[in-house]
């Protein structure tokens, strides 16, 4: 079995009936529904397609809702786009707010920046399409701003704009954010996905509007993607008020520098761990299979490296929602990450526990059953769980041997299938001990085949019907229940 989990982004290279049966049969976890592309149209009949292939396969797939976020664009340009010489000077202005006249002989820009003229300063960078062009401004006519291209290209309609340095004063959740997010709650989502995240008010504010606006949906899992320097300069609170971080490393490469992306990764998944919350390790993970059917040796090797690094899940993006190649690139993803799993125990490094955790009932009790399964060779942990903490906090203490998950909610079921190292299965309520040993001595012998004799461990909050978090761990000979 795969321990790692695959998220894949889907869009019109994923989003037929026989597309997304093939992305869940090559090993999709995750589906992310990235709605800075896209109609609500388009993500309700995937999202619907992804439910229905997954029933059919009887393989839960969780659906991430990804938010856009504050994300700053060029406007529409000709359909060929602008060209920018090096040493050339742009005139930018911001569609909506300002139309310049325009001079014969001087090259025009349109940005969907707000407060751009105000915001900036000589000196200032702006980076364009994920800094492959840069301009630095040189001054401010009224609401025009006049900068150099110091790095020249082509640029096309609504590629993407970046001020590293730069607060524009932009609210991080947005009226789109806020009309995508009651889209996603109507359609059910499993998790949201939060860009441009500064510091933990910001998903304090995204879980308020949930909570009064869907009280149902409270517990929603929230993770805050880190692509701004702030967010690492505010990571512990980040880290804190979320339920998980994802690496985005195209952004955040844009808005700090590529050569600090990989100790940042690091960083951040070690603190996750340390804290107990998920983490996904995001873009460019096999790039060059937008285009070809074989990644690059590199490419092998970040697939790898992010698995040793400790992460619970790695991300496809073009490579799924419009390359040439998605269900190789799904393919390719999960034999990496079975090779590099196969020497885990060389390469990976555990994460240490914060000492505030050491005192927690739930997470020793995990760290417990790890140690146990370890000693006596057992063949698998189960863990009873409504809300899927239980199993998380199991999967955050990375055993040797699956997590078998058993709930009684249809909607943990799914949200359990994005978890590192984690089996969901569906049982009855178990009020008794009994029961609970009933289920997982029928569930591991039937489905999974292990066989009498076989030890497994339980773990579960106890009196049952209490839902507390785990506090009790039994070890269980299968076939003498
Ligand atoms: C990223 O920047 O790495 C990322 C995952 O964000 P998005 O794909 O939404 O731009």
């Amino acid at each position: 079995m795969r321990y790692t989990k695959i998220v894949c982004t889907l869009g019109p290279s994923s989003s037929t009936e026989s597309e997304i049966t093939k992305l869940i049969e090559a090993g999709m976890d995750v589906a992310r529904m990235n709605f800075s592309h896209g109609t609500h149209e388009f993500h309700a009949a995937t999202i619907d397609l992804v439910r229905q292939c997954s029933a059919k396969l009887n393989k839960p797939v969780a659906i991430l809702q990804d938010l856009q976020g504050p994300k700053l664009r060029v406007g529409d340009l000709p359909p060929e786009g602008v060209q920018l010489k090096e040493g050339s000077t742009v005139f930018l202005y911001v569609v909506g707010e300002t139309q310049p006249q325009q001079k014969a002989g001087q090259e025009y820009l349109p940005l969907l920046v707000p407060n751009l003229a105000k915001a900036v300063k000589p000196g200032s960078r702006i980076l364009l399409d994920d800094g492959n062009l840069e301009l630095n401004v040189t001054g401010v006519q009224g609401d025009t701003v006049v900068a150099r291209v110091v790095l020249g290209g082509t640029i096309t309609s609504h590629k993407g704009v970046n001020l590293p340095g730069t607060n524009l004063g932009i609210p991080g959740f947005t009226e789109k954010d806020r009309v995508d997010l009651e889209f996603g709650l109507s359609q059910d989502i499993d998790v949201l996905a939060i860009s441009f995240v500064e510091r933990a008010e910001d998903i304090a504010r995204v879980r308020k509007f949930i909570q009064e606006t869907r009280p149902d949906r409270s517990s929603l899992p929230i993770i805050a993607k880190l692509e701004r320097p702030e967010a690492i300069t505010n990571l512990h609170e980040i880290m804190h008020e979320a339920d998980g971080v994802m690496v985005a490393r195209g952004d955040l490469a844009v808005e700090t520098s590529p050569a600090i992306v990989p100790v940042i990764q690091k960083e951040a998944i070690r603190m996750a761990n340390r804290h107990a919350k998920y983490v996904i390790t995001a873009t460019q993970m096999l790039d060059s299979m937008i285009h070809n059917p074989r990644p690059t040796r590199a490419e092998a090797s970040d697939v790898a490296n992010a698995v040793f690094d400790g992460t619970d899940a790695v991300m496809l993006s073009a490579e799924t929602a419009n390359g040439s190649y998605p269900i190789e690139s799904v393919k390719m993803m999960d034999e990496i990450v079975r090779e590099a799993e196969k020497h885990s125990l060389e390469w990976s490094r555990l994460a240490d526990l914060p000492e505030e955790a050491k005192k927690d009932d739930a997470l020793s009790i995990s760290r417990a059953a790890r140690e146990l399964a370890h000693d006596r060779n057992v063949a698998d942990i189960a863990v009873f769980t409504h809300s899927g903490k239980t199993a998380l906090l199991m999967s955050k203490s990375r055993p040797r041997v699956p997590i078998l998950a058993c709930t009684p909610e249809e909607r943990t079921y799914k949200l359990l299938s994005m978890y590192w190292g984690v089996v969901p299965l569906v049982v009855p309520h178990a009020s008794t001990l009994e029961q609970m040993v009933h289920y997982v001595d029928e569930a591991l012998s039937k489905r999974f085949h292990l066989k009498p004799g076989q030890q497994v461990i339980l773990i579960s909050g106890f009196p049952l019907d209490a839902m507390i978090p785990p506090n009790l761990a039994l070890l269980h000979t299968l076939g003498q229940s």
